[in-house]
């Protein structure tokens, strides 16, 4: 199926093409069209609402600026997306519950959306815009190279002849396993992760309140999500040691870990509706996020631990920071475009390198080092720290805002007067704000 406004013919060259039509691809192809660019949007499922469904949908306030440019928010709050007003994390010393200043405007908040909900939504919107021809139903085999650069790609679909599809740029939006990341051989490094992964959607109330995402911090980890439709997304993410119990039965495993969370969810007064979901190795994953020719968004050039509920807000914002990036360039000749790819590859570094850097080391399941400790105790004490943690989790600031020495020593103190007051060894578990 081919839809569009523009009479492109089949194949006169694109400005872009893009391969993948989730949330990067869909995102960089509204961008691109708007911005006057003939793109071709291919897509492997058939269907226009098609959806991921390996996915616990957090979605960052980082994220937020994107998705109401394009169109998203009010359509969101229509569906009866929630927003994500209220977080709580536990930790050994207790719960951290970033609030706003007292007078100040609410913490910024992102959306909790299931990707059955988000995806199709955020496809018609690409699908509907003119300058934007979507191809679904349609694979990415093969690269077309001439003279060491990349300008096509080869496509298949059932029932039809493959086909090259040439442009000006080709766009990697198709996921972690990416194939055009493969077919244009960029190099890519992947580290281990030690943590697995399983939810499950649960109707009723089985939350202390409904309003809240929750998040268990530790070695092993756990959360919970309202999400739209009514239900809560409930997920864990033990580490490895646990993995037999799971292979061997899933159900009680899964049951029995999310029942020992303190103040955790009570399954008992809900009723599951899905199945239990999960991957049992999930390596990290970054690549060169650009060579001559091409660029890499969303998963494809970076897949982090979805422990962190990050990976959609980046698909948006890479997709942005590429277009920013290359947008005035697509009819300017191979070398500006390759240019506008060298500025992506340098946004995408220094917006997501550190991060990523520190993501791994703690995928590797090592207990929190001293400054994490000093940091999250603090949270939990303090109000300013908490807030502080709350923004960077958003991802609304880098690491070394995060880690600034003025903060690592105001925890310090915090959590001096705490030990002086006596405070020390009370249960984490028994305060429940
Ligand atoms: C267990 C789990 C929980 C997660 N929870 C969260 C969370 O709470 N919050 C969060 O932000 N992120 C989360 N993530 C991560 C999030 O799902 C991804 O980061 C996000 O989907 C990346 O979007 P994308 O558009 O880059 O890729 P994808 O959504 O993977 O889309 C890739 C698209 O490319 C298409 N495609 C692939 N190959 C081809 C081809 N050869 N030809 C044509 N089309 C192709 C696919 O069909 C698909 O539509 C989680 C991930 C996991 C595994």
């Amino acid at each position: 199926m081919t839809t569009g406004n523009t009479p492109t013919t089949p194949d006169a060259p694109y400005d872009v093409v893009i391969c993948g039509g989730s949330v990067a691809g869909c995102t960089a192809a509204i961008l691109y069209a708007r911005a006057g660019a003939r793109v071709a949007l291919i897509e492997r499922h058939k269907k226009p609402d098609a959806y991921k469904v390996l996915c616990n949908h957090y979605i960052q306030p980082s994220a937020l600026p994107i998705m109401e440019e394009l169109g998203l928010l009010p359509l969101l709050d229509e569906a009866g997306a929630p927003k994500t007003l209220s977080v709580a994390w536990w930790t050994r010393w207790g719960w951290i519950r970033p609030e706003s200043e007292h007078g100040s405007s609410p913490l910024p908040y992102g959306y909790n959306v299931r990707r059955e909900t988000l995806d199709p939504m955020l496809r018609k919107i690409a699908m509907e815009t003119p300058g934007v021809d979507t191809m679904l139903g349609a694979t990415v085999t093969g690269v077309v190279r001439e003279n060491g650069r990349i300008v096509g790609v080869r496509v298949r679909r059932a029932g039809v002849e493959e086909r090259e599809i040439r442009a000006a740029l080709v766009v990697g939006a198709d996921g972690r396993n990416s194939s055009v990341a493969k077919f244009a051989e960029l190099a890519e490094k992947s580290v281990k992760n030690n943590r697995f992964s399983f939810f499950a959607y649960y109707r009723g109330d089985v939350l202390p309140k409904s309003d809240v995402s929750y998040i268990w911090f530790g070695k092993d980890m756990a959360y919970a999500n309202p999400t739209d439709d009514g239900l809560t997304a409930i997920a864990c993410a033990p580490g490895k040691s646990h993995l037999p119990a799971f292979r061997d039965d899933l159900e009680s495993a899964y049951t029995k870990y999310i029942g020992r969370l303190p103040n955790g969810p009570d399954l008992a007064k809900g009723e599951r509706v899905s199945k239990i979901i999960g991957t049992t190795d999930y390596p990290l994953i970054t690549r060169e996020s650009a060579g001559p020719g091409v660029a890499l968004v969303g998963d494809a050039g970076l897949c982090s631990d979805p422990i962190w509920g990050i990976g959609v807000g980046w698909a948006f914002q890479s997709a942005t920071w590429l277009v920013e990036a290359t947008k005035d360039t697509l009819t300017a000749g191979a070398d500006e475009v390759d240019r506008g790819l060298s500025a992506y590859r340098r946004t995408r570094r220094a917006r997501l390198r550190a991060q990523q850097f520190l993501i791994s080391d703690y995928a590797t399941g090592r207990p929190m080092n001293a400054i994490e400790r000093q940091l999250f105790a603090a949270a939990t004490r303090d109000e300013v720290t908490a807030r502080h943690l709350h923004t960077y989790a958003s991802r609304l600031i880098g690491v070394g805002e995060f880690l600034a020495p003025k903060v690592i020593a105001r925890a310090g103190v915090v959590n001096l007067r705490h030990r002086l007051r006596g405070d020390i060894g009370r249960s984490a578990a028994g305060r429940v704000w």
